[in-house]
């Protein structure tokens, strides 16, 4: 197949874009970097069946020859990283998933959607299943994500009702493992550096909210079999049903790496979800999916990559 994963060059994009070439894809990789480093893909170059194009998604683009499949993944998508791109994040939801759904509609490719389990905001249903519509504040700080997301929706079902589009959605769950920024602010990533450089575990609110930790290797499963399920329109939730608090989440990083850093309460950043965990019945019905590594293994390796890497000079918490 040929595929192009916008966002190739992000977190998730770029195990994508290895696990399809893995695999005897050709790649496409359309990334502008604005969250990630080119870096990231760096060692994909010398394969001859991956391509990197540096561009926006939100200016419209054709890419030559065949399609047969588009997963579009551009999108800022921690918490700093769509707060200081807060119309970009709107654009590369709108203008971007409309792009890249032309593109698709141009070539009779499949398309995949990666969404959010932020769709569902600070939801009233727990567990949440994928016919609970979410509890999101359209005006807040996370609005700019949130609702790009939900539009970005939308749109697909849009095109597939009305154009015939083989658009399918899959809403992602927090997801951590090698390759994260150490400093992108998400929870994973900055507990990980902080443990391994003995500063403080910043521990937003008491730690009681809760999420549910997946892996990237076993995320990326569930994308690829996405992209290969041709039909399906989901949404399908993906992420792991094991749930838990922010504080368990510190004391875990804590024993994962040996460190004996203390742990740090700072205050809960505004419309912060106290709660989310995957329903993956549909999941497994319908893609034969779920996550195999638990978090502890995870934690690990992730863990190991960070201190394979140098870390960059320390920098300023981001909020
Ligand atoms: P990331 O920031 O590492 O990757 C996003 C990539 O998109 C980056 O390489 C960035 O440079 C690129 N990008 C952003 N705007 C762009 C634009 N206008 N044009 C071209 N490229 C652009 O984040 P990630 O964690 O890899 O997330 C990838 C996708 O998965 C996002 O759409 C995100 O919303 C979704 N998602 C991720 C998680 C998670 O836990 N990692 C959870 C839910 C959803
Ligand atoms: N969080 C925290 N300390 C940090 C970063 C995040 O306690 O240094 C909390 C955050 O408030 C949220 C949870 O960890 O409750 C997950 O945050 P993340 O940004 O990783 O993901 P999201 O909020 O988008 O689920």
């Amino acid at each position: 197949m040929r595929v192009v994963i916008t966002g190739g060059g992000g977190f998730l994009g770029s195990h994508l874009c290895e696990e399809l070439l893995r695999r005897g894809d050709t790649v496409w990789c359309l990334d502008n970097f604005c969250t990630s480093e080119p870096h990231n893909v760096a060692h994909l170059r010398a394969n001859p069946r991956f391509r990197t194009v540096c561009g926006d998604v939100t200016t419209a683009f054709d890419i030559p020859g065949p399609v047969h499949a588009v997963a579009h993944l551009a999108s800022p998508a921690s918490p700093p990283d769509y707060h200081r791109l807060p119309l970009e994040t709107l654009s590369a939801g709108s203008r971007g998933t409309e792009n890249a759904l032309r593109l698709a509609l141009r070539h009779g490719a499949r398309f995949v959607l990666a969404s959010t389990s932020e769709v569902y905001g600070d939801p009233e249903t727990h567990p949440q299943p994928e016919d609970y519509c979410g509890n999101v504040n359209p005006v807040g700080p996370r609005s700019v994500y949130d609702e790009a997301k939900r539009y970005a929706e939308a749109l697909s079902m849009a095109y597939r009702r009305s154009l015939g589009v083989d658009a399918g959605i899959v809403r992602i769950f927090n997801t951590y493992g090698p390759r994260m920024r150490p400093y992108d602010g998400r929870v994973v990533s900055t507990f990980v550096r902080q443990a391994l450089a003995a500063r403080a575990l910043t521990v937003y609110g008491d730690g009681s909210q809760t999420r549910s930790f997946c892996y990237v290797d076993d995320l990326v499963r569930g994308i690829t079999a996405m992209i290969d399920h041709r039909d399906l329109s989901g949404p399908i939730n993906l992420g792991n049903p094991v749930e838990h608090t922010v504080r368990e989440l510190a004391e875990l990083v804590l024993q994962v790496t040996g460190s004996r850093s203390r742990i740090e309460n700072l205050p809960l950043p505004v419309d912060d979800p106290t709660r989310r965990r995957p329903v993956i019945t549909r999941a497994r019905e319908q893609l034969g999916w779920m996550p195999l590594v638990p978090v502890e293994e995870g934690l690990r390796y992730t863990a190991a990559w960070f201190t394979a890497r140098s870390l960059p000079q320390p920098e300023p918490e981001p909020r």
